[in-house]
């Protein structure tokens, strides 16, 4: 195994459970140290920092910061640039909630904008003049194929990961000139996941399901046929192999990109 990520920092926001576990799970394998991060109790947070080390993270600490607060946002970043870095920031951490325009609130537009956009806005904001310093750094956002097509019922999830694919862009202008193909440089790119299973899909699994006596294999399948032609699911760690990969120095020109796993959604 080449650790290429050795002497390497890298926040992993939302890694307590889903595709942000598993994108630190891949970046500890390839030797990078942790800040593990969520919405979570101190148990949760051990527990994931427990798997995170096993998978080879040379050092890990644990943060709890909520993403709606800029204030808790600054507080991390403050303490990981102290610690050193963060090198690799992977902005993960989202919400979801199906809403059509006439039953959405205030609160449903203002928690998913806050979380899913502004908080990565904070943390890059924080992170990438270091970066730019040190001539590398990787920004990974966590975005959708609703960053790139919409669907029903999900405005402020849409509006929210269209934001946050837009904003990689700028990211990725401003320091697309720094550091070397020697240091790796500094890109910024987005992810762009279809159907994966995790806990955030789960309400519309369920959903869906209720459509088919409540048998939830019938739910997944009815939503893989209306938008993803594999028909197939993508397990976080595919995710984590991607997000891996693109930390690597040789992926120093692969920026501003923004990166279906999606089966051919966004294709169509
Ligand atoms: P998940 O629900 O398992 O994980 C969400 C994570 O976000 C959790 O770790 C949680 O602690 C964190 N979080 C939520 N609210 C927070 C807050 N206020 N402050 C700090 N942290 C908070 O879901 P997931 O599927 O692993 O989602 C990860 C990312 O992938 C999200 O951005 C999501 O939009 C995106 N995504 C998921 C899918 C999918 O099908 N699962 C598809 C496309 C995009």
């Amino acid at each position: 195994m080449d650790r290429y990520l050795e002497g390497k920092t890298a926040l992993v926001t939302g890694s307590v459970q889903g595709i942000g576990l598993a994108i630190a799970k891949e970046l500890a394998t390839l030797g990078a140290r942790i800040a593990v991060h969520g919405l979570a109790n101190a148990e949760t947070l051990a527990e994931a920092e427990a798997v995170i080390t096993d998978a080879g993270a040379p050092e890990c600490r644990t943060f709890d910061a909520d993403l709606r607060d800029i204030a808790a946002i600054e507080a991390m970043m403050g303490a990981i640039a102290e610690w050193r870095g963060p090198d690799i920031l992977v902005n993960n951490a989202g919400i979801q909630q199906t809403v059509s325009f006439a039953e959405a609130t205030v609160e449903i537009w203002d928690a998913i904008i806050a979380v899913n956009l502004s908080g990565a806005f904070h943390t890059m904001r924080q992170a990438l003049p270091g970066m730019g310093g040190r001539g590398y750094g990787r920004v990974i956002n966590i975005a959708s194929v609703h960053g790139l097509v919409a669907s029903v019922n999900k405005s402020p999830y849409v509006a929210a990961k269209f934001g946050l694919v837009g904003m990689s862009k700028v990211a990725a202008l401003e320091y697309a000139a720094q550091g070397s193909r020697e240091t790796g440089g500094v890109t910024v790119n987005c992810i762009c996941p279809g159907w994966t299973e995790t806990a955030i899909i789960e309400p519309q699994i369920v959903d869906r399901a209720g459509e088919s006596g409540g048998d939830r294999e019938a739910g997944i399948a009815s939503l893989l046929s209306e938008k993803q032609p594999s028909l197939r699911t993508s397990d976080p760690a595919e995710i984590g192999m991607l997000a891996g990969w693109l930390c690597h120095p040789r992926a120093h020109n692969i920026n501003g990109a923004a990166i279906p796993v999606d089966g051919a959604w966004t294709a169509q």
